[in-house]
């Protein structure tokens, strides 16, 4: 925990960095200091860095075995654990480090060069946490934050349905009070970490009037795992991201005491969509992280594949490719601080947050995809690492919001400022 400790004594919050950042650029070039600098602080590149050497010295070497085998990487995410790497964002009262989501964004991209099935069991914890950190009483706070910082144990974000992910307002899962309990029926899947969990982060209806407005019709809970009547489904086997635990749920008259309601019924819904803006950033700067990857990877390929007499870099077409993912990769990263930096000042950052998402997403599997074709046949076999980066790549694009759902986002965003 070396550099947990190290963190805690030294790194500010996003605001006060960029009050650093902004002293120590007026000093150098006074007329730059305008409140906008893209120079991370000393501190900031320091656990970048340490979380850079993790990914490439402790997560690339065993990436493609652990998607290979789908097995949970455990001994991974302990060492992100001890590291520091992990729960950053809980607040110091609780055992955390309080940092920023753009340092957080830092440490997630980094994660996610070395593998994203990895950094989505690590990104599904702040998932999980978001409500509780946003929403949450002291004493929720204390007791399922704090245990996170204690040791490395997994949480889940359980809203979506077998049969409602997009139309969250569909959900079925009902939470029916009874004296001080609440009794919960109902399906979710998808459940990242879903078998995982220490607890959960739930979203049922409490209001059976289908004429109740949906932000009024929903409560967010949280629910101990091993609460009885939770059964928890197989482990998915899905296309990419395969180390990580993705499950169905079921609820079978799960009693919740109602101490573990967030602020109270009916306000789940804007909790559960609240926690978004805070998420989404993460998210991009994994999706640009696995680009970077893919752009790392296909320019040292193409510098040494050799064809027609010359490294294939050095025919047009394919140096145009890494052009191409060089601008996408520069303009998602760009596009996830500033998101990322919008609700670290306190602005509402929905509209930052789903461009962001939306955009890394799709630049994720537009480089990924290339780095293959720059690859060749190599590219196309799981000796060589771009086949699981485009095969990883293509989740960017559904959870947290699909890339149809953030350009929903965007445009009502969008229109509402013309409509004003
Ligand atoms: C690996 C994985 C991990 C996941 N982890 C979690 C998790 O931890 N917690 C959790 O709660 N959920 C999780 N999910 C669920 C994920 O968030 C949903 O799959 C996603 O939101 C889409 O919902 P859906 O699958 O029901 O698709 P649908 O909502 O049925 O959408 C199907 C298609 O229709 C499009 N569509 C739907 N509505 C509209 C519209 N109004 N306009 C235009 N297009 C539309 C969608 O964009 C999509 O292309 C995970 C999913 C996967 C695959």
């Amino acid at each position: 925990m070396f550099f947990n400790k190290a963190l805690r004594a030294g790194v500010q919050t996003g605001l006060r960095l960029q009050s650093t950042n902004a002293t120590a650029s007026a000093k150098v070039a006074p007329k730059a200091s305008l409140g906008f600098s893209f120079e991370l602080t000393e501190q900031q590149k320091e656990f970048q860095e340490l979380a850079r050497r993790f990914a490439r010295e402790e997560i690339v070497p065993v990436a493609a075995a652990y998607d290979k085998s789908g097995e949970y990487p455990v001994p991974v995410i302990k060492r992100a654990w001890e590291l520091g790497l992990m729960n950053s964002h809980i607040g110091e009262d609780y055992g955390g480090m309080g940092l920023s989501i753009f340092d957080a964004c830092l440490i997630t991209e980094e994660l996610a060069y070395g593998c994203t099935g990895v950094q989505t069991a690590i990104e599904a914890n702040s998932l999980g946490q978001m409500p509780v950190i946003i929403a949450g009483n002291e004493a929720q706070k204390k007791k399922y934050l704090g245990r996170m910082t204690e040791e490395p144990l997994m949480c889940a974000y359980c809203v979506t349905e077998p049969g409602a992910g997009s139309d969250v307002a569909g959900l079925k899962t009902r939470a029916v009070k009874t004296g001080d309990e609440y009794v919960v029926n109902g399906q979710k899947m998808w459940i990242t970490n879903g078998g995982k969990a220490n607890w959960y982060f739930l979203l049922a209806r409490t209001d059976a009037d289908p004429k109740c407005p949906t932000s009024k019709a929903f409560t967010g809970f949280i629910v101990d795992a091993d609460t009885p009547g939770i059964q928890i489904g197989r482990k998915e086997l899905n296309m990419g991201q395969r180390c990580s635990d993705t499950r169905g749920i079921t609820f079978e008259d799960v009693r919740i005491p109602k101490e573990n309601v967030l602020i109270g019924e009916g306000a789940g819904f804007k909790i559960a969509m609240g926690a978004f803006d805070k998420t989404r950033p993460p998210v991009a700067a994994g999706a640009t992280g696995l680009a970077q990857r893919a752009m790392d990877e296909a320019t040292n390929y193409a510098l040494e594949r050799k064809a027609f007499g010359k490294s294939i870099s050095e025919h047009q077409a394919v140096s145009f490719l890494l052009a191409e993912m060089a601008m996408k990769v520069e303009l998602a990263r760009m596009a996830y601080q500033r998101s990322a930096w919008e609700v670290d000042t306190g602005r509402r950052n929905t509209y930052f947050a789903s461009i962001a998402k939306a955009f890394a997403g799709d630049i994720a599997n537009q480089v990924a995809s290339d780095a293959v074709q720059v690859f060749g046949g190599n590219g196309f076999n799981s000796d060589y690492p771009v086949e699981k980066l485009m095969r990883d790549a293509k989740i960017y694009q559904i959870y947290e919001g699909t890339a149809q759902i953030q350009r929903l986002i965007i445009a009502r965003e969008h229109l509402g400022k013309y409509k004003k």
